[in-house]
């Protein structure tokens, strides 16, 4: 990632290029430093959502 910021869902692809679009088809957690590895859409097919995933690193 040479410059700005892009995010890729490691289960069904979906890439995301700049913060907007990152928001959008990701989402943020630890208070917007990082986005969420996976698409909003595969955490949903997880039964995951924004508030449920955390400490897991
Ligand atoms: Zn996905």
């Amino acid at each position: 990632m040479p410059h700005g910021k892009y995010a890729q869902c490691p289960h069904c692809g979906k890439i995301a290029r700049g913060e907007e679009e990152i928001e959008e088809l990701f989402g943020y957690r630890y208070g917007r430093t990082k986005p969420q590895s996976w698409c909003k859409e595969c955490r949903a097919a997880q039964g995951l959502d924004d508030d449920s995933e955390c400490g897991d690193e």
